[in-house]
């Protein structure tokens, strides 16, 4: 079976987020059926909604190539989520880890489940400038290319941070 190219969101701002994301990164490229072909440098950001006085995010983004169908790759990735301690209180609160699924191919989906592209995807620059460093010519369904959503956001209250840190 010809793999899917999926595209996942990376973030976190709680217990050591930096140990977070390596961890998170390390999780994908074992997923079965999966291959991980990209990860993104990693971006620090102020916290969008949400309570206020939340700590700074970092953020990331990942390509895989996969055979698991669309839900076993959300449930993969909420399985991940609860092994680095993710639980869910308030919305949009703060959290060791949280992978959205962005895109599946080009598959849309109106699931409240699972809806593609991840419906807010294209109004958040933590969510647009590390995907850009992964698939800079990625056209979002519905959306439009990747580089015109980027104009719409300058990258502010984002620093990209070196490899190193
Ligand atoms: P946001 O969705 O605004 O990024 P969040 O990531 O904090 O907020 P969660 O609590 O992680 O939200 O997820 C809420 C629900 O969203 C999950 O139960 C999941 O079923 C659903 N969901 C719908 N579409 C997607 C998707 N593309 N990727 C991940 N979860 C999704
Ligand atoms: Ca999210
Ligand atoms: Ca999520």
């Amino acid at each position: 079976m010809r793999p899917a190219r999926a595209y996942i969101g990376i973030g976190g701002n709680l217990d050591d987020p930096l140990l977070q994301m390596r961890r998170a990164f390390r999780a994908l490229r074992e997923l079965p059926a999966s291959r991980c072909v990209a990860c993104s440098p990693l971006y620090r950001s102020v916290p969008v909604g949400g309570p206020s006085g939340q700590p700074d995010y970092l953020n990331a983004a990942a390509a895989l190539d996969t055979t698991l169908a669309p839900d076993e790759l959300l449930i993969a990735l909420q399985a991940i989520e609860t092994a680095q301690g993710r639980t869910r209180t308030v919305r949009w609160g703060p959290r060791t880890l949280d992978l959205d699924l962005l895109l599946y191919d080009r598959l849309v989906l109106d699931e409240s489940r699972l809806t593609l592209p991840h419906p807010r995807l294209h109004e958040r620059a933590f969510v647009l400038y590390p995907l850009y460093d992964i698939a800079p010519d990625l056209e979002i369904p519905g959306h439009g290319l990747l580089t015109d959503l980027l104009t719409k956001f300058p990258q502010t209250a984002l620093v990209r941070l070196d490899s190193a840190e």
